[in-house]
This record gives C-alpha cells, structure tokens and sequence, in this order.
C-alpha cells in the first residue's frame, strides 16, 4: 500500500486481536534458567510454586514449549474495553526532527492505571477467581501495578490486599486513592500486621520502606491466610507471556498495511513491556524468518543489562522468594533518586536476560535529564503527557531518528510508549526547576553490592 495511506493511527477490528499469547520461550534454544528453592537451591516444582502463585499460572511460568497459550473468553471480553491499543505513526515528531525515518509507537496508556501493567493484572486475577480465591496480595511501589491489579480485582469481584512502599504511600495519596476507589485495601509497608514488618520496623525505626521489604509482607500474607495468593507485575515469565498481546497486535497492525519494522525500541524495568511488544518479532527472528534490531533502554542510575552480572540473585530484599538468574544488580542495590519508578528494579527479566546474554538484543543506558527532554519533545509535538519510564524509549527512539538524518537511512522504528505521566507531575516539576539529579553509580558501588550475591552452583 501506498505511503501517504498510512493512517495516523492503526486499530484493528475486534476479530483481528489476538487469540493466544505468545510464549516465546518455546522458540528459544537457550530456554531462560528456572526459578531456584533459595534453601536448597534446587529448581523450584509446580507444587513449591502453587502455595505462593495461582496453579494455572504456575503452569504458565513453567512452560518453555507452548508457543501460543488461548487468551480465555473472559479475559478477551475484558481486553476489548480497552484494547487494541493503537500503533500511532509519530507524523508530527518525524517532521519536527526533520528525519526520513518512520516512528510508530504502541500506546498502552489509554487505561485508568495509565499503563500496560493492566493486561497482565486481569490475567491474574481471573486464574485466582477460576480457582475459587478469596483473593491477591501483592506490593506497589509508586502504585502502577496496585491501581491496575485493583480494577482487575474487583471486575472479577476479588480481595485485594496491596502492601504500599511507605515513602510512596505518604507523598503519593492519588494512585493510593484511586487503588481505594476499586476497594483494594492499600497498607503502607513495612506494616505492624506481618512478622516480616514488625521486625523490619523494631531494626529500623522510622524506616520509609522499600519494594523488596513489601514484596516479603504480600507475600507472608498470601501464604499464611488461606484463599490467598501472590501475584506480581512484572520480571516472571508469565506476566511476559500476557504482555505479548502488545506485540501480536503490534505486528498485526503492521502487516495489515505490510510495514516492516527494522527496530523495535522499549523501555526495560523488570522487562514485562519489552519482553511483550518484542515477542512475536523475537519469535520470528529466533525462527530464522527475519530480523530486527531490539533495544532495551534502561536509566543509567539502574543498569541491570549494561553494568549488571548475568548470575542468580535473589527477587527481593528479605529474600524469601525464588532465585532467578537473571542480569542484576545485587537485591540490596538501591538506586539513587530516580523519577521512573518503574525502572528502579535491581533486576531483569530471566527470558530478556538470556536473549540478551545470546545477543539477540541490545541495550542502552540514558540519564535522567536527557529522558525528560525527549519526553517534553515529544509531549509538544505528538500530545500525549508521557511517564517517565516510557520516556526511556521516547529518548533512544529520537535518537535513532536523528541518526537517520544524518545517514539519510529510512529506517521503520517501532517503541513502546507504556503509559502517561499525569502522577509524575513533581517529577517533570524538578526537572523544570533543574532540580533533577543525573547520579551514575561508580564502579566501586556496584562491586560492593555484587560481592553479596548469593553463591549458587
Ligand atoms: C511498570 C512500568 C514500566 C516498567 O516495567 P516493565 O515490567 O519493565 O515493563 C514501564 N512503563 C510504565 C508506564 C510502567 O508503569
């Protein structure tokens, strides 16, 4: 089809959206490694797994061979109130750059959680329903994942208990109302309601908590309060596996008016949205049918892929989940004062670690301030406010583009735009203020934290 035909915006007819996930892990020769008992290092059964995690979803994490897993009805019925997603074709911000490339992105924020974390919430929440739950616990931080896995929680009528980082809970009362209006019960951690927190709280006085210690309260209460399960938003293979509906219907939007993508562009926390939106091209490219140049985009004060060890670590700070080897920075690194909370994760996703550990994928490190400006650039010409995570790939996106200007190559890039930034308003406030702080950790302050990483076989 003609150029000039391309419309702004590509929707697919409800027939045209998927009806499988993606498991791209059936495709991969090196499989991702599996998730290890932290006692005795051995990998963690089905039946370990099933007293934290749902049964069908912990089928979901162990299965490296089913290529497509069917979407259930239910779960179809809930996408179509908000997805597909449409793939824009970025016009304005290709004119104001002067560039000959193609810019399109995926915009997953067109949801009251303002993010893709939704696709996978109401996966999870409707296996804990089809297995007669009472309901989840699981922990927010700045609250994306709290607010879409309470609206997933009460579409299907579930208990939802969410331990709050306590700093986030203080200074950040909107996505904790919001979580409140879809009647989750939202805690601010470390609480005196689990064993965890109350020791927690008695070491450190006064502590604002952090992710890793709500982490272990969600999941000391799943697992001492019965009906109850864990669930989590992102780095598991299964939350993977529900993201590919962005990339299936990314590249079904693309072959409706036979583009092809020469690089595909996201930006990478515990790597649900990469690892979804680069799934069926990855799938393609593992398969030999074509090939695409993937970046991960990361900040520099977090770079689990571009400064991180490919080693298993532990999943949370109060080490009580599974190992997973994955590219890390060490459970207690803590990343300096950074604005895309979703980014701030010590660790990536075992499937992404392995794709890049073959060098099926690359990845970027970008600062802080450098984000903000891509994502004011982009706000100005293409109307959408972005979140600061998603501003990562806005960054490497335009960067890319600007390459091309001076090659005069018209490459297709295709990035994820994951959510909007209405709640990350004080953050665009210091970067106004050139308040922002650019803090790369040194080498020394990296090894200090790979030192303690836990010795496996
Ligand atoms: C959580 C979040 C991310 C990062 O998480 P991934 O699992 O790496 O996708 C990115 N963007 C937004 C808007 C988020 O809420």
């Amino acid at each position: 089809m003609a150029e000039n035909k391309i419309p702004y915006k590509i929707y697919l007819e409800e027939d045209e959206m998927p009806k499988a996930w993606y498991n791209v892990r059936a495709d991969m020769k090196n499989k991702p490694a599996p998730l290890l008992n932290p006692g005795t290092h051995q990998p963690m059964t089905a039946e370990e797994l099933g007293g934290v995690f749902c049964e069908e979803l912990v089928a979901q994490e162990l299965d490296n061979e089913n290529p497509y897993i069917e979407i259930p009805q239910e779960i179809r019925d809930f996408y179509k109130m908000y997805r597909p997603s449409p793939l824009v074709r970025a016009y304005c911000l290709e004119e104001k750059l002067g560039t000959p490339a193609k810019i399109y992105y995926k915009f997953e924020g067109n949801n009251t959680s303002g993010s893709h974390k939704l696709n996978s919430a109401i996966a999870q929440a409707y296996y804990a329903k089809k297995q007669g739950l009472k309901g989840v616990t699981t922990e927010t931080g700045a609250g994306q994942w709290g607010t879409a896995l309470s609206m997933a929680c009460s579409y299907f009528d579930l208990d939802c208990k969410v331990y709050m980082v306590k700093v986030s809970y203080e200074q950040k009362p909107f996505r904790r109302e919001v979580m409140k209006v879809y009647g989750a019960s939202v805690t601010p951690s470390p609480s005196m309601e689990t064993d965890i927190g109350k020791k927690i709280n008695a070491e450190h006085p006064g502590t604002t908590g952090s992710l890793g210690c709500a982490i272990s309260e969600a999941v000391e209460v799943a697992v001492k309060n019965p009906g109850y399960r864990y669930v989590l938003g992102s780095v598991l293979n299964q939350v993977l596996l529900h993201q590919s509906v962005i990339g299936l219907e990314t590249k079904a939007a693309l072959d409706k008016y036979g583009i092809k993508a020469d690089m595909i562009i996201g930006c990478a926390g515990g790597g649900s949205n990469l690892g979804g939106l680069i799934a069926p091209f990855m799938g393609e490219k593992l398969r030999g049918e074509a090939d695409y140049e993937i970046i991960a985009v990361e900040p520099a004060s977090c770079p689990s892929f571009t400064r991180g060890v490919y080693a298993y670590d532990f999943a949370d700070t109060g080490m009580v989940c599974p190992l997973a080897k994955m590219y890390t920075l060490g459970c207690d690194f803590i990343p300096s004062a950074n604005h895309a909370g979703g980014l701030r994760y010590h660790g990536m996703s075992p499937v992404l670690s392995q794709l890049y550990d073959d060098g099926l994928i690359k990845a970027v490190s970008v600062e802080q301030t450098k984000v903000f400006e891509a994502a004011e650039q982009f706000a100005r010409v293409e109307g959408i406010l972005p979140a600061p995570e998603s501003s990562h790939a806005i960054r490497v996106a335009i960067d890319e583009a600007l390459k091309c200007k001076e090659t005069g190559e018209e490459k297709t890039i295709v990035f994820g735009l994951t959510g909007t930034g209405y709640f990350d308003m004080v953050a665009y406030e210091k970067f106004h203020n050139g308040e922002m702080s650019d803090y790369i950790p040194t080498d020394e302050e990296l090894a200090k934290y790979r030192a303690k990483l836990p010795d496996v076989k």
